[in-house]
């Protein structure tokens, strides 16, 4: 007897593999594999979620109102262009169903977001990767990619796991470069810690002097939020409406709407969360660049790739099992083509003392 047969292109998809949590039961463990908030949820988020339980018998408001109200007014944006999934991931995968088929192409970099060749598979459509240069998406290999099948161009800026991002004038030129069918998708789950890169945009500007540009944001990485599941996009009206349209009617539970409304009032958190980050991923780097035959590349995530040497024994396989075995959980990331990097979040100060030790014992060992 056989299975019924999924459609083409289900079956070619590598499941992605979220962070591991957990080495070995016994000892503590310091999880740094998902860029998850260093500092733990918003306090704000966390009261409001208590503030749920007596009326989780109550279905969410299906449109997220209070929450679109509030992301409009926080960012100076017009609301019925916002919607709001269970994570960027649903938005991501709403704008593939809606805007790529069979046979279609979806372009995004080289060592792009994993989602974006997972989810493009998932309705039949073909991924295409454009080379990067210096790790970093290049927007001319962008467009010399493109062709008549090209449906969406997605673009992670800042892009995990390298840690790179264009400037506000490339992605401009990567949109007027693109034909006007096809949706470019600027991933900017990173933004809130782009702080004094003054050529730097999340891209509302793009999608305000166009019709075909849609940004993505998500409350798992600034707001500690990943465990709830909410992220938003700003797009032009019609596009907004396709993913109104193709969404579940309740796809954002109750208690993460709640919680999400309260975390857009807890900037002290952000700018705690802003601050901890920048002075504790410029002292890891320094520590890292300083020890003999590693490389700290530079990252303006809450995460930062380091690059092993290649040989037997000082490589990333053997540091990510020297590290596990210490509880100490890093990123494999040769799935993205980088075999030669681990990729470790920032979490706290002493999270990082420790995990900046074990390197040093991994590499003298
Ligand atoms: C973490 C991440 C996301 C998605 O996060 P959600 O938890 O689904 O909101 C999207 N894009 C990139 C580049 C990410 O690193």
């Amino acid at each position: 007897m056989s299975a019924p047969t999924p459609r083409p292109g289900i079956l070619e998809i590598a499941p992605y593999q979220g962070g591991k949590s957990s080495a070995n039961s016994t000892q503590r463990v310091i999880k740094l594999s998902s860029n998850e908030g260093a500092l733990g949820p918003s306090p704000k988020a966390m009261e409001a979620l208590r503030n749920t339980a007596n009326r989780l018998h109550r279905y969410p408001d299906g449109g997220c109102d209070l929450l679109r109200k509030k992301l409009a007014e926080k960012y100076d944006l017009e609301m019925d262009q916002l919607v709001c999934g269970a994570g960027s991931d649903e938005l991501l995968t709403l704008l593939i169903r809606a805007y790529a088929g069979p046979g279609d192409e979806v372009l995004y970099s080289q060592h792009g977001f994993l989602m974006y060749p997972i989810t493009a598979k998932g309705v039949g459509a073909v991924p295409v990767a454009a080379a990067e240069t210096n790790m970093t998406t290049s927007v001319d290999s962008l467009l010399a990619a493109v062709t008549e099948k090209t449906k969406i161009v997605f673009v992670a800026n800042p892009n995990n796991p390298t840690g790179t991002y264009i400037t506000d004038a490339e992605m401009k030129r990567l949109r007027d470069g693109l034909r006007e069918d096809i949706v470019l998708v600027v991933d900017a789950a990173y933004a809130e810690f782009m702080t004094g890169q003054e050529d730097y945009s999340a891209g509302e500007e793009l999608v305000r002097s166009g019709n075909n540009t849609v940004m993505t944001r998500t409350f798992s990485k600034i707001y500690g939020l990943g465990g709830i599941r909410l992220g938003w996009c700003y797009a032009p009206v019609e596009i907004a409406d396709v993913l109104q349209r193709l969404r579940n009617p309740f796809n954002v539970s109750l208690p993460t709407q709640e919680a999400g409304v309260a975390a857009l009032d807890d900037d002290d958190f952000v700018n705690d969360c802003v601050r901890h980050n920048a002075e504790t991923l410029a002292w890891f780097r320094d520590e890292i660049n300083a020890i003999s035959g590693l490389t700290a590349h530079p990252s303006y995530g809450n995460f930062v790739m380091i690059e092993f040497p290649t040989e037997d024994g000082k490589n990333t396989d053997a540091a990510n099992d020297f590290m596990m075995a210490r509880g100490v959980i890093p990123r494999k990331i040769g799935a993205y083509g980088l075999p030669q990097m681990l990729r470790v979040s920032i979490g706290t100060k002493e999270e990082m003392d420790i995990c900046l030790q074990t390197i040093k014992d991994f590499v003298n060992a």
